[in-house]
This record gives structure tokens, sequence and C-alpha cells, in this order.
């Protein structure tokens, strides 16, 4: 059979303060910090991994905490809302926290026959924690605070709101074999079955304009694949489907291909290999500063100017 997308790998954003980030994913979410490094284009500034207990894909929401960028504002041509399964039952537990954190909420509303719960993030990134009515037997990251009925159990969906939705539509079914599953107004849900989690994109479609992507907004939506040979089958297709695509790119953690979709969206390919226990092991993920080679000769100075955060 056809190799497919097996749903979302990862989910990077642009955050501001990196502690207030830290405390936030860590602290308030629970998730766990899988991986403290650097943007590999811009050394003097943090890459930041939450994820499950290995960081597998489908759980892994990346920051780039750029001290003090001034807020983007959510439009068109953009991701703008992250989606998190959470167990049946379990948004009073998550509303009543976020209260007490003085986190930015709404009430509980239901989409599509799901109860969800929508927050900001400290930088204004909007996260959606979705209830989720098919089963997810993923293991979220438990902390003394959040127990395993209430953890996070990794992405249920990502939101990408356009002003046609005909051209995004066309890579996710064309390409990623995804499908139409469900519609309500505006708003269309893909699924792939190749994948039972993770396995969700939302389009929306609006006629506003304008918006533009800095703090607080979404840079880019990692999809998923096994290896760098599947990797490269989905290269031909998309340059086959005449969009233009970067080469391979090794990121340490997995290898990588990037290209904007014709919505407006940079959309990313990643493998699954060889994962975040490259270079320490599960049991430490997290704990210490990880540079990639060509960095590692300027440990000292890299440190001095990245912020402390724990
Ligand atoms: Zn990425």
């Amino acid at each position: 059979m056809e190799n497919r997308i097996n749903g979302i790998h990862h989910i990077t954003a642009i955050a501001g303060d990196a502690k207030r980030n830290y405390d936030f994913y860590t602290k308030v979410l629970g998730l766990r910090f899988v991986k403290k490094t650097v943007n590999f284009d811009d050394p003097e500034t943090y890459h930041f991994y939450y994820g499950d207990e290995y960081g597998t894909p489908g759980t892994i929401l990346t920051f780039f905490p750029w001290g003090n960028v001034q807020p983007g504002e959510s439009g068109p041509r953009q991701a703008t809302a992250i989606g998190y399964s959470v167990a049946a039952g379990s948004l009073e537990f998550w509303q009543n926290r976020l209260q007490e954190n003085n986190i930015k909420h709404e009430v509980i509303a239901e989409r599509f026959g799901e109860r969800y719960l929508t927050l900001l993030d400290p930088d204004g990134l909007k996260l959606e924690l979705i209830e989720n009515k098919n089963t997810d037997n993923r293991k979220g990251w438990q902390t003394n605070e959040i127990n395993a009925e209430n953890a996070l159990k990794g992405f249920y969906n990502v939101t990408i709101t356009t002003n046609k939705i005909g051209p995004t539509a066309d890579v996710l079914t064309k390409i990623f074999g995804y499908s139409q599953q469900e519609a309500d107004g505006n708003r269309y849900r893909y699924t792939t079955d190749a994948i039972e989690t993770a396995n969700a994109i939302d389009l929306v479609e609006i006629a506003e304009t304008g918006g533009h992507v800095a703090g607080g907004s979404v840079h880019h939506v990692a999809f998923r694949v096994p290896n760098e040979e599947v990797l490269m089958e989905f290269r031909a297709k998309v340059v086959a489907a005449g969009l233009n695509i970067t080469e391979k790119i090794d990121r340490n953690y997995f290898y990588s291909l990037y290209f904007r979709e014709p919505g407006g969206v940079l959309f990313e390919i990643a493998t699954d290999n060889p994962g975040f226990d490259v270079d320490e092991p599960v049991s430490e993920l997290g704990m210490n500063l990880k540079l990639p080679a060509q960095y590692e000769q300027y440990r000292t100075q890299i440190e001095k100017v990245l912020p402390k955060i724990n």
C-alpha cells in the first residue's frame, strides 16, 4: 500500500520570555520538558520541546522563546489553534486549574459532539483541550499535581485558518492521504486513518484578511513519517504537485523537509528516527542543554547569553 502521513509529528510556535514559557507548559499544563537545545539557525536562542515521557511524535510542542518579541495577530494563512486530547470528564479539573493559575480561558463548549475548553498561553497562543470521543490510550506525562486521568495525552488536531480551503485541502487529501470527515459552518475536519491519534486537521475558512505571525503564533506544523525513505517519497510527491520544498535537513532528533502549503502555512515533514534519546537517556531528557556538534565549541558563550529557566 502507498505510504501515507502518520498524523502530526510536532508543532512549533513562537514565545516571548523563556522561563514563563517553561513554567506554563511544565507546571500548569504538566507536559514533560523533553529537550533543551538551541535554534540551529540562531544558536543564541533556545529551542524547547515539550511532550510525553519519550517525546513521542504526535505529542511534541516546541517553542522558539524570542525574549521581547512583539505579539502576533491571529488571521488567515496561519495555524490558529492547537488541540490536545484529554479523557472524557477531565475538563472540570482543567477549568479549575486554569482559574487557580489565572490563565485566560473560555467556558466549556461543544463541537462535533465533543466537549472542549479553549485557553490562551502566556503569549496568547490558543490551545484547546478536547475530550476525545475516540479511544486514545496514549499515556500523558504525570506530575504531582496532574494524574493520569487528567494528563494531556498529546495532540488531537491543529486548526488552520485560511481564506480559501481548497488548495490546503488538496495538499491534505491528494498528497498526505487525509479525507474530509465532518463539516460545521466554515469548519471542515480532515482526518487520516493511517494512525489513530493526532490525526485531525481542521480547516476554517474566513473572509477577513490581516494578522501576522510573531509572539504567540504557530511557526509551522510538522507531519509524521516513519523514516527517511518515506520522507523522500513525500518530497517527490510535493515536487510533483508543483510546490517548492527544501532538501532534507538533519534536525538531530529527526530529519525534515519544509514547504509552504498554498494556503500560506509552513509545513514540515519529519521522521520518527532517530528520536530524542539520541543524545541523552530517556530518564534525563530535558535536564541538560544539548547542542548540535557544530556549536559544541561555543558552549560557554552560548550558555552565558541564554536566560536561566530552572
Ligand atoms: Zn519543526
